[in-house]
Parts: structure tokens; sequence; C-alpha cells
């Protein structure tokens, strides 16, 4: 399949690493005018080496006001992806306050705001767009430890599919139908793409055991983790005019874990 995004502009977050990374990269590569934003200077430094024609923006997105002011000279985007997400480490009955809201703050209001900013342009020009929300198989499965966001207490953890998951991925999930009710008229199209483990830092944090890992592998049907590859792929898939009528899914790459 052949996808060409010349002449478009485009917003990744969370662009410093991982899948947010490559996804700014291919979009570029792909003909794609980016805006990469994230929260390390060093990786934006490192991105721009790769490719000189991505603009870097440098922001902490749990901060409204910073994020509000970073962005208000981006211009205008007609692509977003919402892909930055912040990890943490405890199980339900130790989840904080600072915790949950620092989970909220980035992995869901961070991405109401965002999407706020960038469709209000999408709608003012009239030209439509499309927005892609990475969320995570484990907001449609219930996992063990997973309560409010992605990381959850490893050690006592064998059964949860991956490091994105549990409330913030939910509330992400219905965020993103919400907007593509919303924005639709506007022909606006709103996706998430709701990956397994993916082997990135996130990923290894959480599941570079083997026993550990086994205990999930063992729940897919083609028997791996996602790679990079595949998430951008299917990123890239409902960002482009191949997939036009397709608004408000919450669209698998898990090799068939929910299937099951
Ligand atoms: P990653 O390798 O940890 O990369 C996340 C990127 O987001 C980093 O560049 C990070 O910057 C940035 N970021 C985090 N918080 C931010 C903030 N407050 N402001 C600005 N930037 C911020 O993660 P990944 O594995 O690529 O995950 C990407 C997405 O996929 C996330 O939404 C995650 O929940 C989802 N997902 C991942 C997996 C998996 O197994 N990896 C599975 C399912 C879903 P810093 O490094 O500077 O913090």
């Amino acid at each position: 399949m052949d996808v060409s995004f010349a002449g478009k502009r485009a917003l990744v977050t969370g662009a410093g690493k991982g899948i947010g990374r490559d996804t700014a990269l291919a979009l570029a590569h792909c003909g794609a005018k980016v805006t990469a934003v994230t929260r390390t200077q060093a990786d934006l430094d490192s991105l721009l080496q790769e490719c000189a024609s991505i603009t870097p923006v440098c922001v902490d997105l749990a901060d409204w006001g910073a994020t509000e002011a970073a962005l208000q000279d981006v211009g205008p985007i007609d692509l977003l992806v919402n892909n930055a997400a912040c990890a943490s480490l405890q199980s339900f009955l130790e989840v904080t306050p600072d915790q949950f809201d620092q989970s909220f703050n980035v992995n869901v209001k961070a991405v109401l705001h965002v999407s706020q900013i960038v469709a209000r342009g999408m709608k003012a020009r009239g030209s439509g767009g499309s927005i892609v929300n990475v969320s995570s198989q484990a907001s449609q499965c219930a996992l063990r430890d997973h309560a409010v966001y992605s990381f959850h207490d490893r050690a006592r953890c064998s059964l949860c599919s991956c490091p994105g998951s549990g409330a913030t991925k939910g509330a992400l999930d219905i965020l993103t139908k919400v907007m593509a009710l919303e924005l639709g008229p506007h022909q606006i199209c709103v996706n998430s793409v709701n990956p397994t483990v993916v082997m990135t830092d996130m990923g290894r944090l959480g599941w570079s055991d083997p026993e550990k890992a086994k205990t999930v592998l063992c729940r897919i049907p083609l028997g791996r983790f996602a790679e990079v590859e595949d998430v951008v792929n299917a990123i890239l898939f409902l960002l482009s005019d191949k997939s036009n009528m397709i608004n408000g899914v919450t669209l698998p790459v898990d090799g068939g874990f929910l299937a099951c």
C-alpha cells in the first residue's frame, strides 16, 4: 500500500522515543511536514539529526498552560497523533492521588487539550483532518494490577498484558468515540490504535523477563509481541485517505489477543 502525506502537516506527541519517534519519522518520510512534541530536548536533538525537516517542540504535556503556549504557533495541522503517555508502578491498593493525577493528566487530559487546539484549527479551516490516539489492548480487557494507568506492580503481576493499560486507556477509548461523534460532521476522523506489548523503552521495563513475557505471548494467537513498525503502519493507515470512512474505531494491533 502506497501512502503519501505530501502537502500534509502532522503533529506527533511523545515523538522522542518508541512508537511516537518512528511515527514522526515515517510521516516525514511519506512527505508530511512534521511537528514533533516531547519533553526531553536531547531526544528532539537526535530526532532532528535523523530528519532535519522536523519541527521540534519541547514541552511537558502534563502542564496545561505550558502546552497552550508551546502549541500556539505550530500553525495548521491536518494529522494529529496523540501518542505520549506516562507510566507508573502501583497496584490498585497502592495507587496514590499524585500518581492518579499524573497519569490522567498526560494520558487523557493532554490528549483532550492537544486535540482541542488542533481540531479548532481544522474546523475553522473547513478542510477536515485525521486524529489517531494511541491507546492499548488493556483498555478493553480487565487486567490484574492495572487500576489506574500503565505500569503496575511488576513483581506481582503475571497475567497483565501490557504496560499501557487500565483506566486512563479506557477513558481514552471513550474519548476517541466522543471526538469521532462530535468532530465527524467537520470531516475530522478520530480513531485509536490499541497495541499489545511493544518492546520500546516502556515495553522493556515491564516485559524483559522471558518467563513473564511467556504469560502474555501464550495468549496472543500470532505468538509474538508487536513491533514498533506494526503500530506505526496501523497509525499511518488510519491517518491516510485509505481509511476515509473509518471513524470512531479502537483498532487492536495485538495479534488477536482481544479476540480470545
Ligand atoms: P516510550 O518509549 O516510553 O515513549 C513515550 C514518549 O512519550 C517519550 O518520548 C516520552 O518522553 C513522551 N512523553 C511521556 N510523557 C510526556 C509528557 N508529559 N510530555 C511530553 N512527552 C511525554 O513509550 P512507547 O512504548 O513508545 O508508548 C507510546 C504509546 O503507546 C503510549 O501511549 C503507550 O501507552 C502506548 N502503548 C505502549 C505499549 C508498549 O508495550 N510499549 C503497549 C500498548 C500501548 P520522555 O522519555 O522524555 O518521558
